[in-house]
């Protein structure tokens, strides 16, 4: 299944996309939030799909992020060994783990508005984790995956200037307002059969900047889902975002920041594609 939320930001309706067009599930669900994934919402929601068509959503309807606002999300740093290269880092021997303030989650058409004064934005492609079943203190990295829903494209924008001159740590640079774009759509982890295997493009204003493959992880999905629960809950709803392949602004030289008026396009395989205009806030 592929979920989509739709509707004005805040007011999302849940969706599911099928054959290309969205449905409106709100009928029988309210969103999907940390409740629906909590509570087998995802079986509840295919027996739903399995009794008949659901209403159309208007072509005209803006897209949300496919989950509701996380309780959290997790940010994994320097988890391709390109990037970790290409920023000057060692090969981090254990994952790199910040967190992202939930407000900074959109939708994937949104615009992404600059920080007052940013002169240093830049973007990062990753896959999207999106969590079903609670998960704490997992036993092993294979037990991980009943407590994966599905996949989305997440873009983990980040303001260097603030996430490296600011002192403290990196949480400054990545959670302003629309600092991570999700979707288009959730696809549920039976659509994705091999999540180490999907090729990642980030292009600014048609030119690619990030060719990157999941292949290329330091520590897979599974391995990062059981390693984050040893030291917090991740609960129904939240999102890892895993982490971003060689091509940042940053670890170009010279770098290439974004401004007002840049374009990026996302794409990632069997997730979609997202764009977003970057403005001034
Ligand atoms: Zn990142």
């Amino acid at each position: 299944m592929k979920l989509v939320r739709f509707g004005p930001a805040g007011r999302e309706s849940p969706g599911v996309l099928v054959g290309g067009a969205r449905r409106d599930a709100s009928g029988a669900f309210r969103d999907w939030d940390r409740e629906f994934f909590e509570t087998d919402g995802l079986e509840r929601l295919a027996e739903l799909l399995r009794l008949g068509e659901l209403p159309l959503v208007p072509e005209q309807e803006r897209w949300g992020a496919p989950v509701a606002r996380p309780g959290k999300v997790v940010g994994v740093g320097l988890n391709y060994v390109d990037h970790a290269k290409e920023t000057g880092a060692d090969i981090p021997a254990e994952p790199v783990l910040f967190l992202k303030a939930p407000n900074a989650v959109v939708g994937p058409y949104d615009p992404v508005r600059l920080p007052r004064g940013s002169t240093k934005t830049d973007y990062e492609i990753e896959l999207g984790v999106v969590i079903a079943r609670p998960a704490r203190y997992l036993e092993s990295p294979a037990v991980a995956r009943e407590s994966i829903a599905g996949y989305c494209i997440s873009h983990d924008v980040s303001e260097r200037a603030l996430q490296f001159e600011r002192g403290g740590q990196w949480t400054k640079g990545k959670s302003s307002d629309t600092f991570n774009p999700l979707g288009p759509f959730l696809a549920t982890s039976d659509e994705v059969p091999d999540p180490q295997a999907l090729g990642l493009v980030l292009a600014v204003n048609g030119e690619r900047r990030q060719a990157g493959s999941t292949r290329d992880m330091i520590f897979g999905v599974e391995r990062l889902v059981w390693y984050i629960s040893q030291f917090m809950a991740l609960e129904g709803g939240d999102v890892v975002t895993t982490g971003t392949p060689a091509g940042v602004g940053f670890g170009l030289k010279p770098p290439r920041f974004l401004g007002p008026g840049d374009v990026c396009d996302l794409e990632i395989q069997g997730l979609g594609r997202q764009r977003q205009l970057l403005e001034r806030a």
